[in-house]
């Protein structure tokens, strides 16, 4: 798996040195993000300006990869599917702050660094499913997925990945670690079976009737719903519907999407501009609708299915807490055992 992944990215490399285009007009990316997400914006951007782009699509290491390069590293822009990444790039110096008004205007302050390195582009919320044969109610908040009337109840995927975590984090953020443990601890109690398999599993065991409520993210509810490959995943979906929990001090826990600009960007004022552009209205939607995300500026409009799941209010905290904090969750995840 690794050595076929580090085999990939080198080849992607060999790919990036190559390419035709002179350096006067080009901008060069690493993405965490696919292909299929990334290049429709990316075209557009160059038949707007003429900019061609170059990039590294990869699953893992392009942080590391920006570190190790140094001041030689070709890269301008990096694009990560989570805040973790973009934290963890800026704590590491890859990064360099970015003060655009074309930006800021676009993206809610607690969805970018508060200096400037490193903006949200899209969102999804971290979400309950809850069996449409099974649960009334249309309300919901986070403390309540430890109130024992839940026992047997709950399904989720294992407390240590990052989504979880993330969960995890912010209950931290609001409320602090000795309460955080007691309500992570009341969450395992209310567990059907034991954590595992990804989001999509749990929307399978409601399905199933194994439990009547799922903590997921918000897309997977789109990406089963549009699933030709395996239609199957459509009756998942439809057995369950999308409830936004809230914590008491705020709204629904969210995640980010998102962009910086690299340290030593050879680029830089072509980067600069490709980002004003996927901060800006037309390519958060385009790039929001690509996953069935949240665009993070709030005045631009959602995918029909998105929006069929209707509003919610994104939680206040700082998108950063989530990594700030995740250590923490992570200890906690082990000291209750939550997937023993
Ligand atoms: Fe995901």
């Amino acid at each position: 798996m690794k050595f076929s992944r580090r085999t990939a990215l080198s080849l992607t490399m060999v790919a990036f040195f190559a390419g035709p285009v002179s350096a006067a007009e080009v901008v060069n990316i690493y993405s965490y993000r696919q292909p299929p997400l990334i290049e429709p914006l990316l075209a557009r951007f160059t038949a707007e300006t003429g900019i061609e782009t170059r990039v590294v699509f990869a699953e893992n290491g392009l942080v590391e990869r920006m570190v190790q390069e140094g001041a030689n590293s070709p890269v301008d822009i990096l694009l990560t599917a989570d805040v973790g990444r973009l934290v963890e790039a800026a704590d590491r110096g890859v990064a360099q702050p970015v003060n655009s008004e074309a930006i800021n205007s676009k993206v809610p302050a607690n969805l970018r660094d508060e200096g400037n390195q490193w903006f949200g582009l899209t969102m999804r919320g971290r979400v309950v499913y809850a069996s449409n044969d099974r649960v009334k109610q249309d309300k919901f908040t986070y403390e309540e997925l430890s109130d024992p009337k839940w026992k047997g109840k709950i399904c989720t995927r294992p407390g240590n990945h990052p989504y979880n975590l993330g969960l995890i984090a912010a209950v931290i953020a609001h409320k602090g670690e000795a309460e955080a443990k007691k309500w992570l601890e009341g969450v395992k109690a209310n567990l059907a079976v034991k954590p595992a398999g990804n989001d999509r599993a749990q929307a399978k065991s409601v399905f199933a009737g194994e439990c009547d409520l799922a903590v997921a993210n918000t897309y997977y509810m789109g990406l089963m719903l549009t699933n030709e490959k395996e239609p199957e995943q459509k009756d998942w979906a439809k057995s369950a519907r999308i409830i936004f929990p809230t914590f008491a001090e705020g709204g629904t826990q969210v995640n980010i999407s998102g962009m910086l600009l690299a340290k030593n960007a050879p680029n830089k004022d072509n980067a600069v501009k490709l980002m004003e552009f996927l901060a800006g209205d037309e390519a958060q939607r385009i790039y929001a609708e690509g996953n069935f995300e949240y665009p993070v500026n709030p005045k631009v409009p959602v995918a029909e299915i998105v929006q069929s799941w209707g509003s919610f209010t994104p939680d206040s905290l700082h998108v950063s807490d989530l990594a700030k904090y995740q250590a923490q969750a992570s200890r906690l995840v082990d000291e209750v055992q939550f997937n023993d």
